[in-house]
């Protein structure tokens, strides 16, 4: 290329961020020339405040130490997601969902064959936090951060002010080179062949560029409204359209996990930060209406006090039919949202952007790399409403006790008959006892969840059939306890310090060393 290619990124939320930043450190200005427009009187959405593990490969890649850039946003660590109150038929009143570690490697064989053998009938230990050695780091309130003489990996998440990470991750393009434009996108200008050829603003302004980016949020200006892509929604499967959101004063102790805590119409989220906690319930409006669900939202909260302001949103749940179509990538909302029960919302951001880099790179920069990226984009997506999916079709809320309108939400998920092929053969091998482990590996298209997260979302269902009558003896057959899991565990997270103690430190010291 004798010109510098031009990419233009509408929109500044955390998706348009992203992507500028990840795309200023992989190619130089000379090559691509990155310009950013955003329209500072539409806001960004402003939730989102929960991260999967692939948030630190993103600072990774940027280079940027969790020292700097985490205090900045106020953020906290996450080694794990307690669901509280999602199947009590089964008798567990919560389990966690840890993120999986390189320690663990060594107890998945464990849990996986204690899985099995307690869905054969026995009595053996399925809680998923007693294998992972982020579910125990969890229930003593440590940080996942490993000393430099740790032999092992650990992988964990991250709770963060959103509003705060989009400030800082513009400041970090801007010093890389990203041109940041404030104007109001108006319409798409196209050439011939369908191509976007440039963007006309409110105010009259044509800004040409060779490759677009749609980050406009919800509303989609590029991919739906300009160039019609379709949108494939989800409602069917997952009823959840609106939420309500207040936050709190933060909590002393710094949970180092987020609490997702099932409610009459859907779910409430805590994230804690370390100058606030965020709170959020996410219902469908087919089942409660919005002055209802910030009735029973306050009351679990505890805060009776209207001064104090909730704000409602509204989800659209699904996803395009093409990420990439023409000369123009969705991102972020913009390409679709699962929902944010296991906040995979920038996870699908990073995948995406990293599969577009992937793609221009092995075919310089033409759109012959398009069909290929499609269809990974929608297998991520696709992976992910899978695993979301099943925490809606396994609950056994309202089987107990009859909790009369409140069952009806939890009982129209337990019946719906809208459900991918891919989750219900998951389901039957589950049940039939089968290998789930085997059945993931053996699928052409890398699940978005490991065989871990699986074996964690069933068994902390209590998704077993019920005992046999007659058991072996005490711990017999019981890999938890012959391989002596506890001490491995326990040893581990000795070597940890409390999450608490870290956050208030002089963070420069101690970075980590994995
Ligand atoms: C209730 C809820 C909870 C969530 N929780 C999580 C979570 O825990 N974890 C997670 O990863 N994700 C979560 N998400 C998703 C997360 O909020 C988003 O993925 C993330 O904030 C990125 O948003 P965005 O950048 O795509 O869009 P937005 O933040 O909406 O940004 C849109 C941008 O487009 C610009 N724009 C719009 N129109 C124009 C125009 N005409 N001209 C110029 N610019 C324009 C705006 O100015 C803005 O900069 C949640 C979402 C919801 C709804």
């Amino acid at each position: 290329m004798d010109k510098p290619w031009r990419i233009i990124i509408l929109g500044g939320g955390t998706a348009g961020w992203m992507a500028a930043n990840l795309f200023a450190k992989q190619w130089p200005r000379e090559q691509v020339q990155i310009t950013l427009i955003d329209a500072p009187e539409i806001p960004i959405i402003g939730v989102g405040e929960g991260s999967t593990p692939s948030l630190k490969r993103f600072f990774k890649t940027l280079d940027i130490p969790e020292c700097e850039w985490m205090p900045e946003c106020q953020a906290t660590y996450k080694a794990n997601i307690r669901f509280v109150d999602w199947s009590p038929a089964s008798g567990i009143g919560n389990y966690s969902h840890p993120f999986y570690s390189q320690p663990d490697v060594f107890n998945e064989r464990a849990f996986f064959t204690n899985c099995r053998t307690r869905r054969l009938g026995l009595d053996v230990v399925t809680e998923p936090e007693r294998f992972f050695i982020n579910g125990e780091l969890a229930r003593q309130g440590k940080a996942p951060v490993a000393p430099k003489n740790f032999p092992f990996q650990m992988e964990y998440g991250y709770h963060f002010d959103s509003q705060l990470l989009g400030r800082y991750l513009a400041r970090v393009a801007a010093a890389r080179g990203v041109v940041h434009r404030q104007a109001t996108f108006a319409q798409v200008l196209r050439n011939d062949v369908g191509d976007i050829s440039a963007l006309q603003t409110r105010a009259g302004d044509l800004i040409s560029g060779d490759f677009f980016i749609d980050c406009t949020g919800f509303s989609s200006l590029l991919m739906q409204q300009g160039l019609a892509v379709p949108f494939r929604s989800y409602a069917q499967q997952l009823f959840n359209d609106s939420a309500v959101v207040m936050p709190m004063a933060a909590a002393q102790d710094y949970p180092v996990e987020t609490r997702s805590t099932a409610l009459t119409a859907g779910w409430c989220w805590h994230i804690p930060l370390m100058h606030r906690t965020g709170n959020g319930y996410v219902y469908s409006s087919q089942f409660i209406n919005k002055d209802q669900a910030e009735a029973e939202f306050r009351a679990h909260l505890g805060v009776i006090d209207s001064a104090q302001e909730c704000r409602h949103l509204q989800m659209r749940v699904g996803q395009l039919e093409q990420h990439w179509a023409f000369n123009c990538v969705g991102l972020g909302l913009s390409q679709g949202f699962i929902e944010p029960l296991e906040a995979t919302a920038l996870h699908l951001v990073q995948l995406t952007i990293e599969a577009l880099i992937d793609a221009l790179d092995q075919h310089q920069f033409t759109c012959a790399g398009r069909e290929q990226f499609n269809r990974t984009v929608n297998n991520h997506f696709e992976g992910v409403r899978d695993y979301i999916l099943a925490h809606y079709k396994l609950n056994t809320r309202g089987l107990i006790n009859d909790e009369g309108d409140a069952a009806g939400y939890w009982r129209a998920n337990r019946d719906n008959k809208h459900m991918p092929e891919s989750l219900l053969q998951l389901l039957d091998v589950w049940f039939r006892c089968g290998d789930l482990a085997e059945e993931l590996a053996q699928r052409k298209i890398k699940p978005a969840f490991n065989a871990a997260s699986w074996h964690c979302l069933l068994a902390g269902y209590g998704a077993f059939p019920p005992l046999a009558p007659n058991q072996p003896g005490q711990g017999k057959g019981d890999l938890y306890r012959e391989c002596d899991v506890a001490k491995f565990v326990e040893g581990c997270a000795l070597n940890f310090p409390l999450h608490k103690t870290l956050l208030m430190s002089d963070r420069k010291l101690i970075e980590p060393g994995a």
